[in-house]
């Protein structure tokens, strides 16, 4: 099973992919996470793409579309969840062509749809565990000991530089500009399925199952 999440930043794709891949044994590829790998490791496109990132805008086209495809690639014949990506048409028509070049097919796209003062809540108390990268929420979702990591056991966590009140407004109206303009690109082909995302994450998880199915399949 091949899927793609889409939403705006704070939506839920990376929670909702977790819960997703854990489920039903599927390879999550987030390509701000990959990104965020890159910069880390002080790589070219790391440097080129701190910047942006930064400012909120979208990094260009032929170097996200290079990056995941190499990524795709070494997946190994497991099932993809895609976060994040495509997020402009151009990159949704590449990734049209590098799935029938590796044969593979696209069996849901699903939507989360968020208000914008939601949005903006989520992102403002999102962090992360330093160690192993499991997601939290100051409010939502914290760790059940304050300050250990539910997974990992780690103490130190680390917060998004681009989840500040300027980035996130940039990163909003990214969105809405390059990124929803591809939702009719999905929806012509009949792959759009659009869900609530408000409400609790078990929540929406069980709405994500219901188009998705409850069987695992591989
Ligand atoms: P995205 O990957 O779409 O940017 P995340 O999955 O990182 O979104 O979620 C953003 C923040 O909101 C995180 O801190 C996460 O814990 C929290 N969050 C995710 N889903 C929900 C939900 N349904 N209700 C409340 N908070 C949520
Ligand atoms: P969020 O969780 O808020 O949706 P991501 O982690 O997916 O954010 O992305 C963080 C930043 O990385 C984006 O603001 C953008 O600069 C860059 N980025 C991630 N994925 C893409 C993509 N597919 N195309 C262009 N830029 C991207
Ligand atoms: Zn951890």
């Amino acid at each position: 099973m091949n899927v793609i999440l889409l939403g705006p930043p704070g939506a839920g794709k990376g929670t909702q992919a977790e819960r997703l891949g854990k489920t039903f044994d599927l390879v999550q590829l987030s390509t701000g996470d990959m990104l965020r790998e890159e910069v880390r490791g002080g790589t070219e496109l790391g440097k080129t793409a701190k910047k942006i990132m930064d400012s909120g805008a979208l990094v260009p086209d032929e170097l996200i579309i290079s990056m995941i495809s190499g990524r795709i690639d070494r997946v190994g014949g497991k099932g993809i969840i895609l976060d994040g990506f495509p997020r402009t048409t151009a990159q949704a028509e590449a990734l049209d062509k590098m799935l029938a070049e590796k044969n593979l097919k696209l069996d849901h796209v699903i939507q989360l749809k968020v208000d914008e003062d939601a949005l903006v809540q989520r992102l403002s108390g999102r962090f992360a565990c330093a160690k192993c990268g499991a997601g939290y929420h100051d409010t939502f979702s914290p760790p059940k000991t304050e300050g250990v990591c539910d997974r990992c056991g780690a103490t130190e966590f680390s917060r998004r530089s681009d989840d500040n009140p300027e980035t996130v407004r940039a990163r909003l109206v990214a969105y809405r500009e390059q990124t929803a303009p591809i939702l009719p690109y999905y929806d012509e082909k009949g792959a759009l399925k659009a869900i609530d995302g408000m409400g609790e994450m078990d929540e929406v998880f069980r709405r994500i199952r219901e188009i998705v199915g409850t069987v695992r399949v591989s």
